[in-house]
């Protein structure tokens, strides 16, 4: 997708704080964090929103969960906790339309989330 922002970061086009990266999955700092540490996974491949995955993406989530559980160990928040969430359109709060894993950690999450 040429005009994704989230496939220019990943293609390297565009600058980000990237702190992690692996054959499918890139990780970097959120421009706008909601808490002191707050990272984004995503895929390399485009994927717009939770509602386009395919039965074969099924690997490709998982690890974009191991890969944000790796990222919260190397910030020192495995023990702590965190919180990962995908937001899907626009009553799950979508703005960017490349799928993201949102790791949040180093303050108490509340709950339920606005
Ligand atoms: P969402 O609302 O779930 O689609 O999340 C999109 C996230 O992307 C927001 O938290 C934005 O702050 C973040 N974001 C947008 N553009 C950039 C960018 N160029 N670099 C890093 N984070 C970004």
């Amino acid at each position: 997708m040429s005009e994704c922002i989230f496939c220019k970061i990943a293609a390297g086009e565009i600058p980000a704080e990237r702190i992690y990266e692996d054959d499918l999955v890139v990780g970097f700092r959120d421009l706008s964090p909601q808490a002191p540490t707050h990272v984004l996974l995503i895929p390399r491949r485009h994927i717009a929103t939770l509602n386009d995955l395919q039965p074969q993406d099924e690997a490709l989530v998982g690890h974009l969960y191991t890969a944000a559980a790796k990222v919260a160990a190397d910030e020192g928040l495995a023990e702590r906790g965190y919180r990962t969430l995908i937001n899907c359109n626009e009553d799950g709060g979508q703005t960017v339309f490349h799928l993201h894993l949102h790791l949040l950690g180093g303050r108490r999450m509340r709950w339920p989330p606005g």
